[in-house]
């Protein structure tokens, strides 16, 4: 790829469908494989959201990844790994917290942060921090594919920085066609949030940067001797402890609302908001619960699923915020989530998308 030009070429992206079992899948991976040792750039289905890939150690190709996404060089990427092993060449000998962390929960979406090791990975990746972000992504696409390239994949969510992340390969294509090598389509992702991203402030703390995939529920249900500091802790302090901290995400165009509250009450707020703003001629929406997505009137009302299932809410998030832009909804007003289980990094998500707009009904 021309990576000078890449602002005014538009590259050809190649797209690999892949299907576990399927005789086609072992020669799409082999070639998305040799696009990355090559230091070219493919995005790649994992459990948690598509990733942008490249290979963690070639400078030129972790610069592609900040062109492509117009993403702030300050702001650190994970590397995803296939092995314990291979994680291990990468950051110095650590805590067995550290290793525990990793058994119980890799391949998953637990991103642990650690010391880096001199000169295994481009400077780019780490944005000048003496630690690295790694995990071991849980989907067979994605381990096959960094397996094959033999090298660790540097890989961010594969959007245009700012907006949601991709949940399908048509995402993908919608934000990056043109600006990247390839997409290995694997279908719908999983959790349809990133992974949760913590570090150990000591032997037996682990500090949740980030909120996501593994809850806070869990890591406590695991490691009941261990502390465990929530992310609000983090997110608190003065200077992000993860640089993407500070950075607006996750938005869509329009402008979203959150409103939180009893939810008869939410549900009359919303109502009365979407009808003034009708009256001023813009168009709306509302992301609402199935329980009450028949009381609302926008011009697109869309349901994340029961509010007994997060899960299903998390895994339709980043497609209903895209699905709005693509029907250019100007005032999008969202229904709140229990912030419980994978609850808090859905409200999370939520709340960066819409730049903390929340109104809070008493
Ligand atoms: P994404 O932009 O979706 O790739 O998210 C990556 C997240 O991990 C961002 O919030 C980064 O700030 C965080 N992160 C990556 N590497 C590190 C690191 N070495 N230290 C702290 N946070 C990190
Ligand atoms: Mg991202």
């Amino acid at each position: 790829m021309d990576k000078q030009g890449l602002n005014d070429t538009m590259n050809k992206t190649t797209i690999w469908q892949v299907q576990l079992g399927e005789p086609a899948t072992a020669l799409s991976l082999k070639e998305a494989a040799a696009v990355l040792q090559d230091g070219g750039l493919v995005a790649f289905p994992t459990e948690t959201v598509y990733g942008l890939g490249a290979d963690a150690r070639n400078t030129a190709a972790v610069q592609g990844i900040f062109t492509a996404k117009g993403r702030p060089s300050d702001n650190p990427l994970i590397v995803h790994i296939a092995s314990i092993s291979q994680a291990d060449e990468l950051v110095q000998p650590y805590p067995p917290l550290a290793a525990q962390l990793m058994k119980r929960f890799w391949p998953g979406p637990l991103t642990i942060v650690l010391p880096v090791r001199e000169d295994k990975l481009s400077p780019l990746v780490t944005a000048g921090l003496a630690t690295v972000g790694i995990r071991m992504p849980d989907h067979p696409a994605a381990l096959a594919l960094i397996e094959r390239a033999a090298c660790p994949v540097a890989a961010p969510s594969a959007n245009r920085s700012g907006r949601p992340s991709p949940t399908l390969a048509a995402h993908v294509l919608e934000d990056l066609e043109g600006r990247i090598d390839g997409i290995v389509d694997g279908g719908a992702t999983g959790v349809g949030l990133e992974s949760t991203v913590i570090e150990l402030a000591d032997d037996r703390t682990i500090r949740i940067l980030r909120p996501g995939g593994i809850t806070q529920e869990t890591l406590r249900a695991a490691f009941p001797h261990a502390v465990i500091e929530g992310a609000d802790a983090a997110e608190s302090e003065a200077a992000p402890r993860s640089p993407g901290m500070k950075y607006t995400h996750y938005a869509p165009q329009g402008e979203l609302t959150l409103v939180q509250g009893e939810p008869a009450k939410v549900a009359a707020y919303i109502r009365v908001e979407v009808e003034k703003a009708k009256q001023r001629g813009e168009t709306t929406g509302v992301l609402a619960f199935e329980e009450r997505i028949a009381f609302y009137e926008g011009d697109l009302v869309l349901s994340c699923g029961s509010e007994n299932l997060l899960e299903e809410a998390a895994h339709r998030l980043y497609a209903a915020l895209r699905e709005f832009d693509a029907a250019k909804v100007q005032r999008i007003w969202a229904e709140c989530a229990p912030e419980h289980g994978i609850g808090e990094a859905l409200m999370n998500r939520m709340a960066k998308a819409a730049g903390n707009r929340i109104i809070r009904l008493q």
